[in-house]
């Protein structure tokens, strides 16, 4: 072999991944799928020795929020997480405005990892369990009753899942005579323009459903559309609870979402009716932002109340926590920073005794981001799972155990990263979100975002 050839044998064979202080953040490219199960931009962070990190922005939201990163992190080592974490901080905000800094950081992650060899749970300090226990959201689109929907979550439960959570609104009611007040002509305007946005899976992420009185209809919040919900109101409500724990019996752990937007006094009636089916908590009962809201509630309840999808930042929980007003929050770690910061939330969970659960309606890269922080959290009841439904959902991510989710639980890969090999570019293909075509194409467009992002003077 001539001396030239042999070299270039011998560096072909050479792992770069072994130079990760001479690495360097080259490109962020993104691409936009729809339908798993919702809109879901995905993030490829390219380096100079071509390792390539993955991420996702929160679901349901824009590539806009990472893309606007990406003059502040090139050249940059990116594995330096917390150094450029620091860096783009102050560019996200609560809910999808969290998923640009976030996805960004879990692609850090993802390539500190491969560079350094080990896996994400491993940079968090370590993992407390081998398999996360995975619950898996249910709804039942439209009219239907807590019959229909204890079979549907009996269904999971013969799927293998151990723990429940259904979507138990008011909506349900909006035809029922007698069991919601409002506003004369209010709850006409809902179901002309929000019903369908709350009564299926992807209403509130429809582009089209959330345009104009749609979205000043959707946007009300709990404590301003003056529904009230009657005592007959009350019992229909019950006896649909009621019918679900006829059905899947009482020794599985179910939780309620989606309640709908009713002041925080009728969410406490409502709750102190269904204290004796032993529900695992109520989410979302008020915008998050209202502490004293939550308070309220949790005072006067024995049923724990959840929150926290839509906070960005792990001391954003701390006023919730600290006046009692939740029993268990519920980030999701596309929107409250990213690893390190789920890392830091589960601190503070210890801190003020509160639980974990997990939010996820993301590709199976924000559920393996979510899988190693669930290893390295300590007080982690469970990680949510909203694709059971999504035949494809599985094969999008190659290298990691198909599918992923087997018996109720999904097992913390050992591999270095988040320990996804490579993308399916076929199958991404096939699934690119029709408003927003365009698979890693070129982002040159954005190298020269700038602004003095100093936030002080
Ligand atoms: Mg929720």
């Amino acid at each position: 072999m001539e001396e030239k050839t042999i070299r270039e044998h011998i560096e072909s064979n050479i792992n770069t991944a072994s130079s990760p202080s001479e690495l360097k953040i080259t490109d962020m490219r993104i691409t936009n799928i729809d339908g798993a199960p919702k809109h879901c931009p995905l993030i490829k962070i390219y380096t100079n020795q071509g390792i390539v990190g993955y991420g996702e922005v929160r679901d349901a939201s824009s590539a806009t929020y990472a893309l606007m990163l990406k003059s502040r992190i090139l050249n940059e080592n990116p594995c330096n997480v917390d150094k450029i974490f620091r860096r783009v901080k102050q560019f996200g905000g609560h809910s999808r405005q969290g998923g640009g800094v976030s996805g960004v950081e879990v692609a850090l992650m993802d390539i500190a990892g491969k560079a350094w060899g080990v896996p994400c749970w491993q940079m968090l300090g370590g993992k407390f369990r081998d398999k996360v226990r995975v619950y898996c959201d249910t709804d039942v689109d439209g009219k239907h009753t807590g019959a229909d929907m204890g079979r549907a979550l009996k269904k999971r439960m013969e799927a293998g899942y151990t723990f429940l959570k259904m979507d138990l609104g008011i909506e349900l009611m909006l035809d029922e005579p007698g069991c919601l007040n409002a506003p004369l002509g209010f709850l006409e305007d809902i179901k002309k323009y929000s019903a369908k946005a709350l009564a299926h899976q992807k209403g509130s992420i429809d582009y089209d459903m959330m345009m104009g009185k749609n979205y000043e209809t959707f946007t009300i919040p709990h404590y301003a559309t003056g529904i009230h919900i009657t005592e007959k109101g009350l019992d229909y409500l019950e006896n649909y609870v009621k019918e679900v724990r006829d059905i899947i019996g009482y020794e599985v752990p179910l939780a309620i979402d989606h309640f709908g937007h009713v002041c925080i006094e009728d969410c406490i009636r409502f709750a102190r009716r269904i204290e004796k089916y032993n529900i695992s908590w109520m989410e979302d009962v008020a915008p998050w932002q209202y502490t004293e809201h939550f308070a309220k509630i949790a005072h006067a309840t024995t049923i724990p109340i959840c929150t926290g999808e839509d906070i960005y930042l792990h001391d954003n929980f701390e006023p919730l926590m600290k006046a009692g007003g939740v029993s268990v929050v519920h980030p999701d770690t596309l929107t409250v920073g990213g690893m390190l910061e789920m890392k830091k939330l589960g601190d503070l969970c210890d801190k003020y005794g509160v639980a974990m659960a997990i939010h996820m309606a993301e590709s199976p890269i924000g559920f393996m981001a979510a899988l190693h922080c669930a290893a390295a959290v300590q007080n982690v009841l469970a990680v949510e799972y909203h694709s059971s439904d999504v035949a494809w959902w599985n094969d999008l991510a190659l290298g990691i155990e198909n599918p992923v989710i087997k018996n109720g639980f999904a097992t913390v890969p050992n591999k270095p990263g988040l320990g996804i090999d490579a993308l399916n570019e076929e199958l991404i293909a096939e699934h690119i979100h029709k408003k927003y075509p365009g698979q890693w194409e070129p982002t040159d467009e954005w190298n020269k975002e700038w602004a003095n992002d100093r936030t002080w003077s």
